[in-house]
């Protein structure tokens, strides 16, 4: 039977993500700007305001380097090797043409590596547009606020002399209602993988998931009715005696799939995580943050008092660590996997303190690094398979 949206199984839905996961050289995109002569414009790791780019009939497509794909030629060249990988596999996709279909790139103040790569992306590809979006850690509406503010019309203004339709505040509540969909079934994705794993691997949800990155948001949105719809009248998915784990720390650069793969053959059911942070970066609606005001001020006010808490967002020294705690609780995790990307800053620099968090509520955890093209993973599923076992036996659980 055909689901609502056409999707009539489950494989040949997972194969259209894989088809979009595998594309490093954005087909679709090209055939959305044929189909609909918008602009697309390409985002880095974590956040940046899709609702306004959409709004201007403008495609935000998430780049997040080449994963285990990309050959890294020219890429090294640019940085120094004691760095995450993740830029040099972005300007290798940058260097051998596989994003010239984008029109320009955000990069978010996510980290200096991402400051910087913007800086070369100005210098190897001066006709593209390029903004590094800025954003405050100050939450006060009127100082924090009125920066952001200011940064989303800068950006509006560029992307309007460059040929996007002009922003105006019904497209602006238009995209913010279809990204506030959006948010809301992927909440139910996450939902419904809390209550039952068994129905939701990490594997299948993570492609899911990196779909939303090249997909217009609407389309996205259906993929992932469709996939809540199959999975949860699949009978074949039966429950396994695994141990329940949040993993965190893969903010930004992702790991590879067979990571992901790894870690469930391990024992493991991931029940809550960061991958593909930017969907699920805002909680909640954005539409009724600011009732009666603009809608440019509902998305500061989502920026601002809805953003998640996170290694790279200011975070009060004595808070860090909480809304782990908090997560782990909700989630029903009995472990927490860090899992983060080789020298990445922010998200190591942080784990000392959540560790500190975890110990003091007697969460066991255990930690790893990756890099998105890391191929070897015998070790990881030794530590993972040892932790899961560990906590099958002892926790009491
Ligand atoms: S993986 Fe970490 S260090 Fe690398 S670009 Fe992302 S946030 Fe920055």
């Amino acid at each position: 039977m055909k689901s609502a949206h056409g999707n009539s199984n489950v494989t040949e839905l997972l194969a259209r993500a894989q088809a979009l996961h595998h594309d490093l050289r954005f087909e679709n995109v090209r055939a959305w700007k044929e189909r609909n002569g918008g602009l697309a414009v390409g985002y880095l790791p974590v956040y940046v305001p899709r609702e306004l780019l959409w709004a201007m009939n403008v495609l935000p497509v998430g780049v997040v380097g080449g994963g285990d794909q990309v050959e890294i030629i020219r890429g090294d060249a640019y940085y120094q090797s004691y760095i995450c990988h993740l830029p040099r596999s972005t300007i290798e996709l940058g260097l051998n043409g596989a994003l010239d279909v984008l029109d320009g790139v955000l990069f978010p103040a996510t980290c200096d590596v991402i400051r910087n790569l913007s800086g070369m992306w100005m210098m190897q590809f001066p006709d593209k547009y390029v903004h590094y979006l800025d954003v405050p850690q100050d939450f006060d509406t009127g100082v924090g606020g009125a920066f952001y503010r200011h940064e989303l019309l800068e950006i509006a203004g560029a992307l309007e002399a460059r040929g996007a339709r002009p922003l105006t505040d019904a497209a602006l509540r238009a995209a913010i209602a279809a990204y506030d969909a959006n948010r809301r079934e992927i909440e139910a994705l996450y939902e419904l993988r809390r209550r039952e794993p068994w129905k939701v691997p990490t594997h299948e949800l993570y492609l899911v998931l990196k779909a939303g990155l090249v997909l217009p948001v609407d389309e996205h949105t259906m993929m992932l009715e469709d996939y809540r719809r199959l999975v949860i009248r699949d009978d074949a998915r039966r429950p396994l005696d695994q141990a329940r784990m949040l993993i965190t720390g893969s903010f930004c650069e992702q790991p590879p799939i067979g990571l992901i793969k790894t870690l469930e053959r391990a024992g493991c059911y991931i029940v809550d995580d960061d991958l593909v942070a930017v969907h699920r970066w805002i909680r909640g609606d954005v539409a009724s943050l600011a009732p009666g005001q603009p809608p440019l001020d509902a998305l500061v006010e989502a920026f601002l008092r809805n953003g998640v808490p996170s290694a790279i967002r200011y975070i009060d020294q004595d808070k860090k660590g909480r809304d782990l705690v908090e997560r782990v609780r909700a989630s029903g995790a009995e472990g927490v996997v860090f899992c983060a990307a080789s020298f990445c800053d922010p998200a190591l620099l942080d784990q000392p303190m959540l560790v500190g968090a975890l110990d003091a509520a007697g969460i066991p955890w255990t930690s790893f690094k990756y890099a998105e093209n890391t191929g070897q993973f015998q070790v990881i599923r030794e530590q993972a398979g040892t932790f899961a076992d560990s906590i099958k036996l002892w926790s009491g659980a």
